[in-house]
């Protein structure tokens, strides 16, 4: 199966997508352009957010609004557009370290880790985001945190720290938001890409962006390879399904960095892609949604 372009949107590294069922938009990050963009697939309309430094990943809140991973830390924004409100930055901030991938847990927590500029191997850490604008560091050691997710019963949570080329489980205490039992689910063979940005489609299969790979695979949840996506973007980089019936998995890109023969070859790097793989994934969780309601 092969992803088409949908959205040349020249990203100089695309991130991020989550889709807004409420409003039938999709939302993405261009992380070095401190940038937030939201697609309409109706009208083809872009809007961009300025952030005023790199933003890692944005999640949709529950009253409406954003929450952000900023360079420094946490902010959000009663609405697209509006002023960022700074929550609280990411503790030990490092100057060379930014934060990266993140998303809403299933009680409405949003997670979001960080990395070193120089890729410094362990600089990296995993912070859990509470409604109460509580910052908790919840992982060490971490080089590239990326792509997360977590299953439907909230039992476990999915995890990938780049470098490791892997996806990793853990069990998951939605109630108390604490995580255990680490473990390896996927093992990205060499050649095949590195792992990025991961969604789960709404049978709890795995789907993973794959970084130099140019495709997205997606594996039983037992580390099965199902399927393979190609897509016409060497530096692929996160999934999420969308759409009305949340049949299409949206795919971001990344041009950044890519030499001008690389270019030449993968024209649309930095685009949003489509496919429409045959399964359906799920809403968003949101920010600020309340334990068990
Ligand atoms: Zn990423």
């Amino acid at each position: 199966m092969r992803a088409e372009a949908v959205l040349d949107a020249r990203c100089g590294l695309g991130e991020g997508p989550v889709w807004d069922e409420r409003e039938g938009r999709l939302y993405f990050v261009d992380i070095m352009a401190c940038r937030v963009l939201r697609w309409d697939p109706a009208t083809g309309a872009l809007e961009r957010m300025d952030t005023g430094e790199p933003v890692g990943a944005a999640a949709l809140r529950e009253e409406g609004g954003l929450v952000c991973a900023l360079e420094s830390g946490f902010a959000v924004a009663d609405a697209f557009g509006g002023r960022l409100r700074r929550l609280a930055a990411h503790e030990g901030a490092a100057p060379d370290v930014r934060m990266n991938d993140g998303k809403c847990d299933p009680a409405g927590r949003f997670w979001a880790g960080t990395m070193a500029y120089d890729f410094r191997p362990g600089a990296g850490a995993l912070y859990r985001l509470d409604p109460d604008g509580t910052v908790t560091r919840m992982l060490d050691g971490v080089t590239i945190s990326n792509g997360l997710d977590w299953t439907s019963d909230g039992a476990v949570m999915y995890y990938i720290d780049t470098p490791r080329a892997a996806v990793e489980a853990f069990d998951f205490d939605a109630g108390r938001g604490t995580i255990s039992g680490r473990r390896t689910v996927v093992k990205i063979p060499e050649g095949a890409g590195l792992p990025d940005g991961m969604t789960l489609d709404a049978e709890g299969r795995i789907w993973v962006a794959l970084w130099g790979g140019g495709a997205v695979r997606c594996y039983s949840p037992e580390g099965k390879l199902e399927e393979v996506i190609e897509v016409p973007a060497p530096q692929t980089t996160s999934c999420c399904f969308g759409g009305a019936d949340f049949g299409e998995l949206y795919i971001t890109s990344a041009r950044g960095g890519l030499s001008e023969a690389a270019l030449a070859e993968a024209p649309l790097s930095g685009a949003v892609f489509v496919a429409r793989p045959g399964v359906r994934g799920r809403a968003a969780r949101r920010f600020g949604r309340r334990a068990g309601g």
